[in-house]
């Protein structure tokens, strides 16, 4: 029989300390938020919250940002090997392919994750095209909150850019961040028709994504834990003793909480 697979947290947050802060301060809510926010704390509570890795995801609100936050971000995780350092884009930074190449060739960073909201763009931006190509080439799985224009949600008609981009680039493993939450059952159809697009738990602030256990069934292998540590008041493993009271079979909770996140970035 062969071990089980790691516990992963797919979906944490982590940045340079000042941009940390300012993230922080416009996620603050009458201080529900309480888990520290800087690199070494987020680190550690993945472990305390019975993880045993996770993936660091950082995001660029406007252009001139990326380039340094994925730099940050190989130095930095390389001191807790148990995260995944995860680089981001925006479709406004000039020569997008150039920072693309550093970050999954030069840099090797095994994640990427794109925030239309917060960055004010269309999954479907055609700048993006850099990164599509070489993220399918090498198998580096994309996780995209596709929401634009609320802070947290998708509305269905949001998800509709992502099919272009599923189309063009069948290999590419695009991971959609709360499965489209509360759009989700839009994006479940999008999974059955797609078998590149995946889907992360990750709750929106305290909603968590209401997937039925006969749900799961349908999408073996194509459905990732997240947790929005440290931008989240519940903390990972709470969140994850919610699932495990779902009744799904072990196998299928053992891929939820992990399989599926190592194989995806075993690719590259
Ligand atoms: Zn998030």
């Amino acid at each position: 029989m062969s071990a089980a697979p790691p516990r992963i947290d797919a979906h944490i947050h982590g940045f340079p300390d000042r941009l940390a802060a300012a993230v922080r301060g416009r996620l603050q809510r009458d201080g529900q938020l309480t888990a520290g926010y800087l690199l070494a704390d987020v680190a550690t509570a993945i472990k305390t919250q019975g993880f045993d890795g996770a993936w660091l995801l950082p995001y660029a609100h406007r252009a001139g940002v990326a380039e340094s936050v994925n730099e940050w971000c190989a130095a930095e995780a390389a001191r807790y090997p148990w995260l995944t350092a995860g680089a981001t884009f925006h479709p406004d930074d000039p020569d997008l392919g150039r920072l693309v190449r550093r970050a999954l060739t030069g840099l090797r960073l095994a994640v990427v994750k794109l925030h239309c909201s917060v960055g004010g763009f269309s999954p479907d931006d055609a700048r993006l095209a850099p990164l599509w190509e070489l993220a399918q080439e090498r198998g580096v799985p994309v996780v995209m909150h596709a929401g634009q224009r609320g802070p947290g949600e998708t509305a269905p008609d949001e998800l509709e850019p992502l099919v272009p981009v599923l189309r063009a680039y069948p290999r590419l493993p695009l991971i959609l961040a709360h499965t489209g939450y509360p759009s989700h059952a839009r994006a479940l159809e999008l999974m059955a028709a797609h078998a590149n697009l995946y889907g992360d738990l990750t709750p929106v602030w305290d909603r968590h994504v209401p997937i039925t256990a006969a749900e799961f069934q349908r999408f073996p292998g194509r459905l990732l834990f997240g947790s929005d540590a440290p931008n989240n008041p519940t903390p990972a493993a709470t969140q994850a003793t919610r699932l495990e009271r779902l009744g799904l079979d072990t196998a299928m909770l053992a891929e939820i909480l992990g399989g599926t996140a190592a194989r995806l970035v075993a690719r590259n």
